[in-house]
């Protein structure tokens, strides 16, 4: 599993294996500890968490926000959860 988090030095979106414990921000350097770091979602894979990041950062740019809210974060979880049961990821 991965998990997709956010660097808490720039909000950057990056995504980490769970069973690790630190990641190295890849834009600013910053090391993540992934231990309190705002998890939003948990993924099966790394190219899913890939194509998620991505889709946030034209989300909140689209709407010129800044974050999603906890409603949304929740959203974002089921449906995730509803394209796996449905098989639309591979
Ligand atoms: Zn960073």
């Amino acid at each position: 599993m991965y998990l997709i988090l956010r660097c808490s030095g720039c909000a950057t979106f990056t995504y980490v294996d769970s069973f690790r414990q630190h990641r190295l921000c890849p834009v600013c350097g910053e090391i993540i500890k992934v231990k309190g770091a705002p998890v939003y979602l948990e993924v099966k894979d790394y190219r899913q968490a890939e194509a998620i990041i991505a889709e946030l950062g034209r989300y909140l740019q689209k709407n010129k926000r800044h974050d999603l809210t906890p409603e949304e974060k929740e959203r974002m979880r089921e449906e995730y959860a509803g394209w796996m049961r449905k098989n639309l990821f591979v």
